[in-house]
């Protein structure tokens, strides 16, 4: 049986929340695993649960597959806004940006954010300002559109639109947590929002509470899927709230995508760690990518009661942490 401490370290990652089409599923599955590789690298290495998730979600951002980065959903004018953001779980620092527009990884601007102001978020011209006086390189918007992207827009700008089927590949948000060997909790969230949203529309992922929340004496978590209903419930803090409450990390995240879905209707996922290490990866959607990283094994599963492992190539398990990862929610 692995003893507590020998949990650590760990990163987990999701690639969003929702409905994806069966031709981009092993993509997704495929882009998650390699950022928790990433991720898991940097930690093997001793290195901290903030660069891990920074390195994580960068790749993502960097992957045209998901909605971040290149590869954001666009809003009605065609056009991307994204929104991300990172917290410190040994300070409760935190850094945000919301619809910034030409930066190729808005999750490094809202650590710089972090780092370097004394602000928690910036907007808009005022972030891409913020970036160019950091020597964050600019690039063109369009840089940012994928076919695929432009398609899905001018598809559900049709007057004969189904929204239902609008729904389809519209999420692909990008997020981790992770915990370090000194036992020091970091989460990550970036995103390009709704699809077609209206220009201006700022999601949860930038707020506080919202988008994500790490605290190193409780956890962390970062979520997708419908902002505004994730906003309503504040779910990242409501799931940490039920950890306090001494619900395990599974059960808490369980208690908090139940809850928005009874009281606002709202769907969503979330990875979620505690400061032992234990993790999960949750959600109400049809799908989520999902992947974790720990004691050299990788996790991944895309379906609800999907879980596979796959080793990664280091020393083996000595137990199990046997997390099912996504049994249906009640
Ligand atoms: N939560 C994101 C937003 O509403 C979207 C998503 O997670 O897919 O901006």
């Amino acid at each position: 049986m692995l003893r507590v401490n020998d949990m650590l370290p760990v990163v987990v990652v999701h690639g969003g929340a929702g409905h994806i089409p069966k031709d981009r599923s092993e993509m997704s599955t495929a882009g998650v695993c390699s950022a928790a590789r990433a991720g898991y690298t940097i930690l093997r290495g001793g290195g901290s649960s903030m660069d891990a998730v920074l390195e994580a979600v960068s790749i993502l951002e960097n992957n045209p597959c998901f909605n971040a980065g290149c590869g954001s959903v666009l809003n009605i004018k065609g056009e991307v806004e994204m929104d991300a953001i990172v917290m410190d779980g040994l300070t409760l620092g935190s850094g945000a940006v919301s619809a910034v527009r030409n930066i190729a990884n808005p999750i490094q601007l809202a650590r710089l954010v972090m780092d370097k102001t004394s602000h928690s978020c910036l907007t808009a011209e005022g972030a891409s300002q913020f970036a160019r006086s950091m020597g964050v390189p600019e690039v063109s918007p369009e840089s940012l559109i994928t076919e695929y992207s432009h398609m899905r827009w001018a598809k559900n700008l049709a007057p004969d639109a189904n929204p239902v089927e609008s729904q389809m590949g519209k999420m692909g948000t990008v997020g981790a947590v992770a915990v370090d060997s000194e036992g020091n909790i970091a989460c990550a969230t970036s995103t390009g929002g709704m699809l077609n949203k209206m220009e201006g529309r700022v999601g949860d992922t930038p707020c506080i509470g919202s988008g994500g929340y790490a605290d190193n004496q409780v956890g962390a978590v970062s979520t997708t899927g419908h902002g505004e209903a994730i906003m309503k419930v504040t779910l990242a803090r409501l799931i940490l709230f039920h950890m306090e409450q001494g619900q395990s990390v599974e059960a808490a995240s369980d208690l908090g995508l139940a809850y928005m879905k009874s009281r606002v209707s709202g769907l969503g996922g979330v990875v979620s760690v505690d400061p032992q290490g234990r993790w999960a990866a949750r959600f109400s959607s049809l799908q989520m990518s999902w992947a974790a990283a720990q004691t050299e094994t990788l996790h991944y599963g895309l379906y609800v009661g999907e879980h596979f492992t796959q080793s990664l190539g280091g020393a083996p398990l000595t137990g199990s942490t046997a997390h099912l990862a996504s049994k249906p929610l009640g």
